[in-house]
């Protein structure tokens, strides 16, 4: 079969490396410019040279033992290590979340830069469209492996059904705030969590493999992004830099960069599903959020999809 799967996250890669490794010829198709998804690295330039911050997921769990098994691959590889900072049993991408994510895409067919804005269905198969334009390609099936909110969009026309469980799966947003000190700040803090403004906030640097100045990521709280949502990023950089000297308990030095970014779908929410595929159509739907907002879920997602498909 020739698949096209919308999405190249970690549970369209799952998915693809499933399917391809049974034969099937699969293309993968994404709006960002690279790898990564909300496993994403961002790189900033200061006056010491390129900072690069992990502004998406911060860690991940592997508690399923199929992904135990991709996750121990993947440290193997040197793509992925324990950061005891964040617990026990967490793990990173190594030397950058997204290093994951780059080496799955590495091997799959992935266009980059290209936003799907809806999908068309003959008798032929399957052809997607960008910016109006449709996309020549033929496929037997499509695949969605996109946000709950961004997959509702495409499947208005086509399922009923699966259009009502991703309309009912909401997610939080979240604004990030990114920074980096010439000088350490004078704190052993590594983590801080669950603060009402500040959901979690961490130093970037202090992860395995990384290297460069002191940095930290700082994610506001589900309720402080939402009401906060249309603040600038002026704003947003201002309110989380004072809240978090004073949950450290420190004065911070002025940066050598700042930086915030807003994820409108970052926490998704949970459709209690594994996947949904339509025979009929053949059209099937996998992320984070069929299953729950974690790396795990999605991979969980993707590999449950491309099952689903072979069976
Ligand atoms: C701020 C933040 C913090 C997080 N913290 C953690 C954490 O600590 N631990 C944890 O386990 N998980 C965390 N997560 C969640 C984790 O990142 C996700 O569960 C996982 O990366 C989702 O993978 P996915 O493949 O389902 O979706 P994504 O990674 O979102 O992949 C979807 C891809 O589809 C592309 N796309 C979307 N729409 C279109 C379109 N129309 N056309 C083409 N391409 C499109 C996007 O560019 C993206 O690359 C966090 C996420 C965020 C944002």
């Amino acid at each position: 079969m020739k698949i096209a799967i919308v999405g190249s996250g970690l549970s369209g890669l799952a998915c693809a490396d499933q399917l391809v490794a049974a034969g099937h010829r699969v293309s993968l198709f994404d709006k960002a410019r690279g790898p990564g998804g909300r496993m994403s690295t961002r790189r900033l330039d200061t006056v010491v040279g390129q900072v690069s911050f992990d502004h998406g997921a911060q860690y991940f769990t592997a508690r399923d033992q199929a992904f135990q098994t991709v996750v121990n691959q993947w440290q193997d590889n040197g793509i992925a290590a324990r950061w005891p900072g964040a617990g026990p049993d967490a793990w990173v991408g190594v030397p950058a979340m997204n290093a994951p994510i780059k080496a799955l895409a590495a091997r799959h067919d992935v266009t980059w830069s290209l936003r799907i804005d809806g999908l068309v269905k003959n008798d032929d198969g399957w052809q997607l469209q960008s910016d109006g334009q449709i996309i020549e390609t033929l496929f037997d099936n499509v695949i969605l492996a996109i946000p709950a909110e961004q997959a509702a969009d495409l499947l208005a026309s086509w399922d009923k059904d699966f259009l009502a469980v991703a309309a009912h799966t909401v997610s939080a947003p979240c604004w990030t705030l990114m920074l980096a000190f010439a000088e350490s700040l004078q704190t052993d803090k590594i983590a801080v969590r669950d603060d009402p403004v500040i959901g979690w906030a961490a130093r970037n640097s202090d992860k395995p493999g990384r290297t460069g100045p002191d940095s930290w990521v700082i994610q506001a709280s589900p309720d402080w992004s939402l009401e906060h949502l249309e603040d600038s990023q002026d704003q947003v950089i201002s309110i989380l830099s004072a809240r978090l000297a004073d949950i450290l308990g420190v004065a911070l030095p002025d940066p050598l960069v700042a930086s915030a970014h807003r994820w409108r779908y970052a926490r998704s929410g949970k459709a209690d599903q594994n996947a949904l595929y339509n025979e009929d159509l053949k059209m099937g739907v996998c992320g984070d959020w069929l299953i729950g907002p974690r790396v795990e879920c999605a991979w969980l997602s993707g590999t449950a999809l491309a099952r689903i498909i072979l069976a």
